[in-house]
């Protein structure tokens, strides 16, 4: 298992630290909360997506491309980072944003992350929700080379073996942290959506027998889809490592029940979640990944499913860019502290 086989730029900031999260443990009840922050990895306001980049920009710049296309939704964090990166590395970046959401917020549609891609010279061009992102990537490479231009096309999430690579690296870190300070951890728990980090995550756990279980809390897909799609790209992560089926089928758990109304949609314990973090704890959350992470992570604590005496991560895949696009959900929050 050695990863410096595989072509990386070194940009992020690594080792992210790992802090133990008194005042929400305490409020809470239950296990001791201890939390990864990849939301501090450094690139544009961090997060999860820095990771990947790290070792898909490598792939790209070996190919020779002079240009990367991506897709996400309006408020992408992975838009966001990789606008970011390929600026870093003096690279054109084309982003497709496809409206999942159909907000008509101005906030939305153009502060956060779309204010950020923008400041670092990204171009993008938005298509209707349910498109096929992948297609119209395909269609916009041929139009760029037509043009002379070496497109390199990252898929959304930066979600395939090359990217998943980063989580693989990020379990590895996580158990030596918890190695060096004899923190026994229980479980783990993140956000999953483009499958990547669970996927990663997973078969780095697995690849190092560290016995941890992971749970991945759903922001999009129902639990059967979202554990097909991460298992499926952790068993081609785990051939990319040279470890093949190291991951079984039962090693991946997610749980979808903090969807709500859809991908990008904030339920009222998505908005709780957030609160209490920023209360609490200091940290921002996001009300498209995190938020809905720690609401379930806080749910099943109060279910008792983690409980007093146990150790759990919550792995902090970033995203407080898109709060800047969300701040019409908090406006009752507003009122109510506004003196
Ligand atoms: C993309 C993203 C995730 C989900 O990670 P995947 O690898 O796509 O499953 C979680 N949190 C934030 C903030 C993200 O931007």
């Amino acid at each position: 298992m050695h990863l410096a086989r595989f072509p990386r730029i070194f940009l992020a900031h690594l080792p992210t630290p790992l802090e133990r999260l008194d005042r929400l443990s305490k409020e809470l009840g239950g296990p001791e909360i201890w939390i990864k922050r990849d939301d501090c990895t450094g690139l544009s306001t961090g997060g999860n997506k820095t990771r990947k980049l790290e070792f898909l920009m490598a792939e790209a710049l070996a190919q020779g491309a002079d240009t990367v296309i991506t897709q996400g939704a309006t408020q992408s964090n992975h838009a966001r980072q990789t606008a970011a990166f390929s600026a870093k590395l003096g690279l054109a970046c084309h982003i497709l944003l496809e409206d999942r959401t159909g907000s008509n917020d101005a906030n939305y549609n153009t502060n956060g992350n779309v204010l950020l891609d923008h400041l670092h010279g990204a171009k993008t061009s938005r298509r209707a929700g349910g498109v096929d992102m992948a297609a119209e990537m395909e269609v916009l490479a041929e139009r760029l080379r037509g043009e002379g231009r070496k497109p390199y096309i990252i898929p959304g999430g930066g979600s395939n073996p090359t990217g998943a690579l980063g989580y693989v690296n990020c379990a590895f870190e996580l158990v030596s942290q918890a190695n060096d300070r004899g923190l026994v951890i229980d479980h783990i728990v993140t956000a999953t959506g483009s499958a990547g980090t669970q996927a990663g995550l997973i078969t780095g756990l697995k690849a190092l027998n560290a016995g941890i279980p992971l749970l991945g809390i759903g922001v999009r897909a129902p639990k059967e889809k979202q554990e097909e799609s991460v298992y499926a790209l952790a068993q081609r992560t785990a051939e990319k490592l040279g470890c093949p089926g190291v991951v079984a089928r039962s090693d991946v758990v997610a749980d979808s029940s903090y969807v709500g109304a859809g991908y990008g949609i904030p339920r009222e314990d998505t908005l709780e979640a957030i609160r209490m973090f920023a209360q609490l704890e200091g940290i921002l959350l996001d009300p498209v990944y995190s938020g809905k992470g720690v609401a379930g992570l806080i749910d099943h604590v109060r279910k008792g499913r983690f409980t007093k005496g146990q150790r759990v991560v919550f792995l902090h895949t970033g995203g407080a860019a898109g709060l800047f696009g969300y701040d019409a959900a908090f406006a009752e929050g507003r009122k109510a502290l506004e003196m």
